[in-house]
């Protein structure tokens, strides 16, 4: 896989944090989520099933009021 942007190497099994602005008070960022990265310019593609789960641990943590933070990805998801 080449990178969209660049063309670089994507390289599998790395990991990433998603900072997620949800509105201008509220900022959630996923830790360590698993993604593949352009070993030229750091550009990550994140896997459609991967992304659904982020989104549900986004819900999550709404509905637990969470206004900043981090969440880690292995432990919510
Ligand atoms: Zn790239």
């Amino acid at each position: 896989m080449r990178c969209p942007l660049c063309k670089g190497e994507m390289v599998k099994g790395r990991k990433t944090n998603l900072p997620y602005e949800l509105s201008d008070e509220r900022v959630i960022i996923v830790r360590n989520v698993p993604a593949i990265i352009c070993s030229q310019c750091g550009d990550a593609f994140i896997e459609a099933d991967i992304l659904s789960k982020v989104e549900k641990i986004l819900d999550k943590a709404t509905e637990d009021g969470m206004v900043l933070g981090f969440v880690e990805y292995e432990k919510a998801a």
